[in-house]
């Protein structure tokens, strides 16, 4: 059960062979010694890199995440990986829902729902990415966006095996991060559209180690999902050992 939980997750997109992940390891590792035991520290890598990662897992520091997950747990699916192969190896969270997914991969929010089920039933905790667009923004529509991501991804789902991500996507790679009030403040509302209020949730969207304190520092976000800076191990130990 996951209730208002410290998540600190990277996503590493698709970036990294095995040979660089192995590097990032060698240089992230040492430094997340002190990080305190109530933050979860999360890498979501390509599932190429799920061994050397899993095999790397620093005293239970670091939680192997999957950035996407197929909601039947075996078939004709070519090019699919389900839910029971990422536990197999380790895999604690998995990303449903990302935005490049939803853009360029067909996502929709009925496959996103299919996709929380199974992998609640697989046994992992998914993290739900949901957000709005720069014309939804300047429509007026930010609310009305996230609430149908919500409504329809969520149905049928366990709110307390469950990860949301509010991530702007105007504010992903582009430098551009949502103010952290403005964060804070649509969280908020996520937050009073779920049946739980418990329900941890975090933003993402250009978080890098000179803003993570602000945004922590907001009573309504419980972490971050973070991407490009998640991929140099300096900047994400920085991220992670915020004050
Ligand atoms: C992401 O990929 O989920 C993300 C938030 O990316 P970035 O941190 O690079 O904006």
């Amino acid at each position: 059960e996951i209730v208002r939980k410290v998540i600190i997750a990277g996503n590493w997109k698709m970036y990294k062979t095995q040979g660089e992940a192995a590097e990032f390891l060698m240089e992230f590792i040492p430094e997340i010694d002190n990080v305190p035991e109530d933050r979860e520290v999360v890498l979501c890598v390509p599932f190429t890199d799920l061994t050397i990662v899993n095999k790397s897992l620093h005293g239970n520091r670091i939680r192997l995440g999957a950035q996407n997950v197929h909601w039947e747990d075996c078939g004709a699916y070519t090019g699919e990986i389900s839910a029971s192969m990422l536990t197999e190896m380790g895999v604690r969270y998995v990303i449903v829902g990302h935005s490049e997914r939803r853009q360029y991969f067909g996502e929709t929010d009925e496959t996103v729902n299919l996709r929380l089920k199974a992998a609640q039933n697989g046994g992992l905790i998914p993290i739900l990415c949901v957000g709005e667009t720069k014309q939804q923004r300047d429509a007026g529509a930010v609310e009305q966006t996230i609430f149908a991501q919500l409504d329809r991804g969520l149905e049928g789902v366990d709110l307390r095996r469950l990860v949301i991500a509010y991530e702007p996507i105007w504010a992903i790679g582009t430098g551009e991060t949502c103010e952290a009030i403005e964060a804070n403040r649509v969280i908020g509302i996520i937050r009073d559209r779920l049946s739980d209020p418990q329900v941890t949730i975090q933003y993402g969207g250009s978080v890098k180690p000179s803003n993570i304190d602000e945004i922590m520092a907001q009573p309504q976000i419980d972490g971050v999902l973070v991407g490009g800076a998640s991929l140099a191990a300096g900047d994400f130990a920085g991220i992670v050992n915020y004050k």
